[in-house]
């Protein structure tokens, strides 16, 4: 029906397989190997995402794509290939990179995300929005993950591609995360159409919980009930599992992952020293902020009672404050 789409798409699987192969049968792709083992990825693992690479030359896919055909013109609108600076011709858009290629959700390929080896800027390089691509509907591994997720009613939202393979290496395979943009709407309504939960599980970093925090409106507007799992501070959940295993990650992450209002709280908490009563003081008003508006009185009460243990003071005390700003609230 889309003959110039059916070619698109068979340029990506062709590439894909091109970057794959290079990755793991020549020498041009023995320091992306080399890299790619330093940070833990198997064999296994290296297939089964058919992460690839991408030379360190500027013809590779320009040509492979020549020889068989396929136009330049179309090739460059599908961001594969770009307009040489200089003068006429096309180079090749991914360059001396580990390849990720991403999946539509029937598991078609529509773009790449390529990561520098080591240090450098940008860190990832992803293809432009195409007519297959678009960037705010697609979710990285989501083909893999619907059965999971569907089976689990529940999926666990990271931000990095690195975190999904490491998760479902761990044996979370409801794992999906956004490409590296803000997630949206379309995301949260996919997601809502497989499962009835979701839990973030975002970098352990000022950033990561921040985006954590900015993502709760927009997954429970969908219908979504929402948690949050709490990443030790400067790792991520890829760090997490490579350093303390997958059944840790599981028990003490994902399983352990909070409520929302819990992780508010928890949040909020860290820019007070609870030790002053100035501090006390000023996480109590803000915590009441959080709790007042809560409409179940059993969730107000569990909460203030935590409250009240954390700031020292009497939990009919916090009822109270708790009621007067419920009221002015309405
Ligand atoms: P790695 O473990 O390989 O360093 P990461 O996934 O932990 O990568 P973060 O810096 O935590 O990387 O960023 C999270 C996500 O944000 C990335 O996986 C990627 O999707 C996106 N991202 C990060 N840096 C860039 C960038 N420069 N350009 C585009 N997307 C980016
Ligand atoms: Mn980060
Ligand atoms: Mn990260
Ligand atoms: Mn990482």
């Amino acid at each position: 029906q889309h003959p110039e789409l059916d070619r698109l798409l068979q340029a990506y699987e062709l590439t894909s397989k091109m970057y794959h192969f290079l990755l793991k049968n020549t020498e041009h792709g023995k320091p992306a190997m080399e890299y790619l083992r330093s940070r833990g990825f198997s064999d296994k693992i290296i297939d089964q995402f058919q992460i690839g690479y991408a030379p360190n030359r500027w013809d590779t896919i320009v040509q492979f794509l020549e020889k068989r055909s396929f136009d330049p013109v179309e090739m460059e609108k599908g961001g594969l290939i770009s307009p040489r600076h200089e003068g006429d011709g096309y180079v090749d858009r991914f360059r001396d990179r580990i390849m990720f290629p991403i999946w539509n959700r029937n598991g078609k390929i529509i773009a790449f995300a390529g990561r520098i080896l080591g240090e450098g800027q940008p860190k990832y390089l992803n293809s432009p929005e195409t007519k297959l691509f678009n960037k705010s509907r697609t979710l990285y591994n989501l083909h893999h993950a619907k059965t999971s997720i569907r089976k689990l009613r529940q999926s666990v939202l990271f931000e990095g591609y690195g975190d999904v393979i490491s998760a479902w290496e761990a044996g979370v395979q409801n794992g999906v995360a956004a490409m590296g943009t803000a997630l949206t709407e379309h995301h949260a309504t996919m997601l809502k159409g497989l499962c009835d939960e979701v839990i973030i599980c975002y970098d352990g970093d000022r950033a990561g919980q921040a985006a954590a925090l900015k993502n709760f409106p927009l997954l429970e507007n969908a219908g979504l009930h929402v948690k949050v799992a709490l990443i030790s501070d400067g790792m991520d959940p890829d760090d997490f599992i490579r350093q303390y295993g997958g059944e840790r990650f599981q028990r003490q992450i994902i399983e352990s992952a909070v409520s929302t209002v819990k992780f508010k709280l928890i949040y909020l908490k860290k820019n007070h020293i609870l030790q002053e009563e100035e501090g006390r003081i000023a996480y109590s008003r803000e915590a009441l902020n959080v709790i007042a508006p809560l409409s179940s009185p059993t969730e107000r009460e569990v909460y203030l009672r935590e409250v009240s243990a954390e700031v020292k003071v009497d939990f009919e005390t916090l009822k109270q404050e708790c009621n007067i700003l419920r009221q002015s609230l309405q």
